[in-house]
């Protein structure tokens, strides 16, 4: 055995991290009694879903007619035909009632008038089928939506006795010899001790892994660990190709402004103070989606039309808007552009540029959270006693391109479906297996060789050379030249893992160790990216290849998948799930609606 020792809990499921999507689990979990325990690296209401501003979208049609099959059409769109019906049509049908159950845990929305939960307009989100206005479907909380979620969930799952355990650090799952979840491994970062959990069923909501890249919205803590603890037992990681740039981060602070900001009348233009959206997207403008107008901003820098005295950014207008207005529905907003870009938004424009924001790939999995491990003969074969949900996971329901405010309603839909399908898999009164001593073996032998790891490339510097790969070469446009480049870049940055050095040896506080267990995430991650979008040879969602600007729905609507062994990729598919969960006579959705067609807005 490993020098270290243990300290053992034993529960039914264990959920690593306290985002949305991790205390909606660990809430639905507790709620049915379930021993539930949640772990997390930072206290759960710092989480970056607490920077989540815009809303979270659910056709609750408070402002105006709306349904559910519109919001599964336009998360279809949005998809551009690569998410999985089923997933797209569960989290349409049940977000109105996931977002009422949130309002009735005590989330204070904004209001109208007549007291109902307030909608704002939101990029991609429209109604009859795309042909009619834009709807307002996204729910809000002032600017603060995230923040208000978080901390109503996390008083929630206090209530219901779901037990946290903070500022735990989770290593990596501990997995039988024939592949079945039965635990993790968590490092406890204020004493030095180390911890042997044992679950019947392990979540993970680990967040995205935004962080791969130079310039991201994302908090510093969105290092892909859960997908870098699943790469290294061997499962593949879905669709990592697929990166949201949104429009408007902050120039050269990168912080986030929401797309509300459009929503609510703001508007983009050029250094001819043309509002440029106009003539690429005629219909919904600066409310296109994300990916298009990302492209689209980036198109006019190119030509020469950016503003400021690089020419290389875009401005943002809301000083158009009423000052009152401002204050009451983006007060957040207001204060980063402030402190960020120095700007008064009442008065001038705010300076902003496309922005890594969202990974729409992830751990694979069905509607359920339940991961999959693809085989031959069973596309959607499953890991026994493992589900992923939030951002980490990849349902698929964001497909090729997220819509704005898509991603808080996964998390509280997919948190609450991977509660509803333990209730009904998890025994509470059958005894946990064993853990297999081999895999905490060898985690433990990671562990310490990263602990003790005295190679020539200090971990800042090692991170530093992958974000700016990254940037450089899996950007908003890509072409086979860059991603060429940026695999053989990216192969042997992942390569120089084996030579990092860590100076700090010790267990308490050992931030050195942690940023270079988290660098051991991002890489798979960012190595898995850069792989799977060189093989795409086409342009779907926020995948934009100028060598095949066309979508190519014959030979690619499929999914990828990525097996990572520290340097290599192995590529295969998984075919999209096609079918809906009901037949349009059950109500559900008419398929020739959703059937593919060129992607426009
Ligand atoms: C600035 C910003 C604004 C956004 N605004 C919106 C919006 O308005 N609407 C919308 O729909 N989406 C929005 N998004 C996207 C959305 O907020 C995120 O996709 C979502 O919050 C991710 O939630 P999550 O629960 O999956 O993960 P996170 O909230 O990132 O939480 C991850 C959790 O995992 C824990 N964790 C990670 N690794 C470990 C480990 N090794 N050990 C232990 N714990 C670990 C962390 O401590 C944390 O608790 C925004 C994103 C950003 C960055």
């Amino acid at each position: 055995m490993s020098a270290y020792e243990f300290t053992d809990h034993v529960y039914d499921v264990v959920v690593v991290g306290a985002g949305g999507a991790g205390l909606r689990a660990t809430l639905g979990m507790a709620e049915q009694g379930l021993r539930t325990a949640c772990i997390s690296k930072v206290f759960p209401t710092r989480s970056h879903t607490v920077a989540a501003q815009g809303g979270i979208a659910a056709s609750l049609g408070n402002m105006g007619p709306d349904s559910w099959q519109w919001h599964l059409y336009d998360t279809v769109k949005g998809s551009d035909w690569l998410g999985d019906t089923d997933a797209m049509e569960y989290l349409a049908r049940e977000a109105p009632k996931a977002v009422y159950e949130l309002e009735h845990y005590g989330v204070p929305f904004s209001r109208t008038e007549e007291g109902k939960i307030y909608q704002r307009p939101f990029g991609g989100h429209t109604t009859e089928f795309g042909e009619g206005p834009p709807v307002q479907r996204t729910c809000a909380a002032a600017d603060r939506t995230g923040h208000a979620i978080l901390h109503t969930l996390y008083g929630q799952s206090l209530k219901q006795q779901a037990e946290f355990y903070i500022e735990y650090f989770a290593t990596d799952l501990i997995m039988s010899e024939d592949g079945v979840c039965q635990g993790v491994i968590a490092w406890k970062l204020d004493d030095g001790t180390m911890h042997r959990f044992s679950a019947k069923t392990v979540v993970l909501a680990t967040g995205g892994y935004g962080r791969a890249y130079f310039s991201a919205t994302s908090a510093h803590t969105c290092t892909g660990d859960g997908g870098g603890m699943v790469a290294r037992q061997g499962l593949p990681l879905q669709d990592m190709e697929f990166v949201q740039f949104h429009p408007t981060g902050i120039y050269g602070a990168g912080c986030l402004i929401t797309e509300g900001a459009r929503g609510e009348g703001g508007y983009l233009t050029n250094s001819e103070g043309e509002r440029f959206m106009e003539r690429y997207a005629p219909t919904y403008k600066d409310l296109a989606s994300r990916d298009v107008v990302s492209r689209c901003m980036t198109m006019e820098i190119r030509e020469g039309r950016g503003v400021g005295k690089d020419s290389d950014h875009i401005h943002l207008h809301l000083d158009h808007l009423p000052a009152e207005a401002l204050a009451e529905r983006l007060p957040g907003i207001s204060e980063s552009a402030r402190i960020f870009a120095g700007v008064d938004v009442t008065k001038e424009p705010i300076p902003v540029l496309p922005t890594v924001h969202y990974n729409m790939g992830g751990i694979p999995t069905n509607y359920w959270g339940e991961v999959l491990n693809p085989t031959a003969d069973n596309p959607d074969a499953t890991v026994p006693g493992l589900m992923a949900v939030g951002e980490a996971g990849c349902a698929s329901v964001h497909g090729a391109n997220r819509l704005g405010s898509n991603s808080l309603i996964d998390l509280v839909v997919f948190g609450r479906a991977a509660a509803i399908k333990a209730g009904k898999v998890v025994d509470p009164n059958a005894a946990n297996p064993d853990m297999n001593p081999a895999s905490v073996e060898k985690a433990m032998e990671r562990f310490d060789t990263l602990r003790n790891a005295s190679g020539a490339t200090p971990t800042a510097e090692l991170r530093l050379d992958m974000q700016k790969a990254m940037q450089a070469d899996a950007a908003v446009f890509r072409t086979d030249k860059t991603l060429a480049e940026g695999v053989e870049k990216m192969t042997a940055i992942a390569g120089r893992l084996s030579d990092v050095k860590v100076t700090d040896r010790s267990m308490i506080w050992n931030s050195d160790l942690m940023e270079t267990l988290e660098l051991a995430n991002l890489m798979p991650n960012a190595l898995a990216t850069v792989v799977a979008a060189e093989a795409r040879k086409e342009s779907r969602g926020a995948h934009a290849h100028e060598d095949y600007p066309d979508r190519n729905d014959a030979e690619w609507r499929v999914h990828s998948l990525a097996v990572v062994d520290n340097a290599n990729v192995t590529l295969n598919t998984r075919p999209v799930h096609l079918d809906p969960l009901s037949t349009q006579e059950e109500g559900g959705i008419d398929l020739a609606k959703i059937a593919p067609k060129k992607r426009v807005y």
